[in-house]
């Protein structure tokens, strides 16, 4: 591994080098183990502490099959579902490994009792499996988390839709948290030549959920100058949303919990915040009653904010928590489009909001290639930017993963898994400095 490490931080190796490096027997890879499952057992899931259960291990080196690359991993990054995987929430993952291996023969690897996580990554292909024919060794790629087998006519209007959908390094083994990864060749994308390893991996999971969410036919398909309420603005997903909001020429109303939070979206151009803890919103009476009386709250802070206008669209993931107030702010005809339940998956909303104003609610999950790609695009071409916080060591990934839990952070927390250090990778110095600002504004260090 130190010698494929040194080559490709070297930035100096050409297709045939790569072709020639000589590929270990086993690697080092963020897991959990299937023996593990029961650890939490009791524990509410606020209090599971993603570090307890997280674990490096040494995984044998997959050999990719037909249409599928391995990949040397640089960097990659946590998202919300390493979250959910490392604590056993909604249920352990093994169980979609299981079912993976079961239902696609040429899959059967991917049943182990480990599971190596992560659905982000950028690297440099290290060799492909037959039929490949796009990607070739020693590219430079970012890697969507779309693993998708497109054998039923199902999925062939959006590769979405397939039964056979599953999402890389969640509902699949060998993610990206690790040094090598196995995906499909049509997952890989371009690495963006003005970042760095770190910066080019926190994107694409988030980046491309968002834009599907907003942009894409697919999602909410905002416009110029609607008015979109933007859950979690400085999160993950929603440090992507308000770009995207704001590059559409529409106007987003964040959402955020803290002052910090407010000055990193003030700084992207959003003008209209709502700090939800300052301003104390309670939307739920006890656990079983929704307050209706603090939706009218929110919904009269938001016209405040607009000059009376009620939102478009709202960019929903919170979930139970918030549901509720989502259908009733946004206006009559309004969208809601959701991908997520943070807070809790059981919804409560009051339906007559929904239909007597004629609004509509859209689910909405990941993307499309066609859409991650157009993501990537972007991000390549300086439209919008990584929103990378903080950089962690794979050996912390545990510690990475539970400042996410407990929402400590902010836009996006990266891992480097190859990459020695953070600032190497970049191929096109004078674009980055046209944009440095922007890349780094979310950066605490
Ligand atoms: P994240 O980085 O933790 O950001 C989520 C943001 O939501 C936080 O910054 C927080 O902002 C806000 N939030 C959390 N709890 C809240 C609550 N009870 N009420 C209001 N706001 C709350 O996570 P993420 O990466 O954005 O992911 C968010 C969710 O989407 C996760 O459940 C994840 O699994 C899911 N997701 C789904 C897809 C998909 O394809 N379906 C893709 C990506 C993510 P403030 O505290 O500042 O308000």
């Amino acid at each position: 591994m130190d010698e494929i490490r040194d080559v490709l931080v070297s930035g100096e190796f050409d297709a045939e080098q790569v072709r020639h490096l000589p590929i270990p027997e086993s690697y080092r890879g963020a897991v959990v183990l299937r023996d593990d499952v029961n650890l939490f057992d009791g524990t509410p899931t606020e209090n599971r502490d993603p570090a307890k259960s997280l674990t490096i291990w040494d995984i044998p080196t997959p050999e990719p099959g037909p249409g599928e690359a391995l990949v040397a991993v640089m960097a990659s990054s946590i998202n919300y579902n390493t979250v959910w995987s490392a604590i056993f929430e909604p249920m352990p993952t093994f169980g979609f490994l299981k079912r993976y291996a079961k239902s696609v023969p040429s899959a059967s690897g991917h049943n182990q009792p480990f599971h190596v996580l992560g659905s982000d990554m950028s690297g440099v292909v290290l060799k492909t499996g037959p039929g490949v024919h796009r990607w070739q060794a020693g590219d430079k790629v970012v890697a969507h988390c779309l693993s998708v087998e497109l054998s039923s006519a199902d999925g062939h209007d959006d590769s979405m839709l397939d039964p056979d959908q599953r999402i890389w390094g969640y509902e699949t083994n060998y993610g990206g948290l690790a040094q090598l990864s196995l995906v499909k060749a049509n997952q890989l994308m371009p690495k963006p030549a003005h970042l760095t390893w770190e910066e080019a991996a926190c994107s694409g999971l988030v980046h491309s959920t968002a834009y599907r969410q907003l942009i894409s036919r697919n999602g909410g398909q905002i416009k110029l100058g609607d008015v979109v309420l933007v859950w979690g603005a400085a999160g993950g997903l929603g440090s992507y949303a308000t770009q995207l909001v704001l590059r559409a020429g529409a106007i987003p109303v964040c959402v955020v919990s803290s002052e910090t939070k407010a000055e990193l979206v003030r700084a992207q151009g959003a003008e209209l915040i709502i700090n939800r803890s300052a301003e104390g919103y309670r939307f739920w009476k006890d656990p079983e009653t929704p307050d209706t009386t603090e939706w009218k709250r929110f919904g009269s802070r938001i016209r405040d904010l607009t000059g009376g206008d009620d939102p478009d669209v709202v960019f929903e993931h919170p979930g139970r928590e918030t549901m509720g107030a989502s259908v009733y702010v946004a206006r009559r005809g309004g969208t809601i489009v959701t991908c997520a339940s943070t807070s809790g998956y059981q919804h409560q909303y009051d339906n007559r909001y929904l239909w007597m104003a004629l609004k509509r609610i859209i689910g909405t999950h990941f993307a499309n290639y066609r859409e991650a790609w157009e993501a990537n695009r972007l991000i390549a071409k300086g439209a919008v930017h990584p929103t990378l916080s903080a950089v962690y060591g794979l050996h912390e990934v545990g510690a990475a993963a539970r400042r996410v839990h407990e929402n400590t952070h902010s836009g996006k927390v990266g891992v480097l898994c190859l990459a020695p250090r953070p600032g190497l990778g970049v191929d096109d110095p004078e674009f980055r400095a046209r944009h440095i600002d922007q890349i780094n504004r979310f950066r605490e260090d």
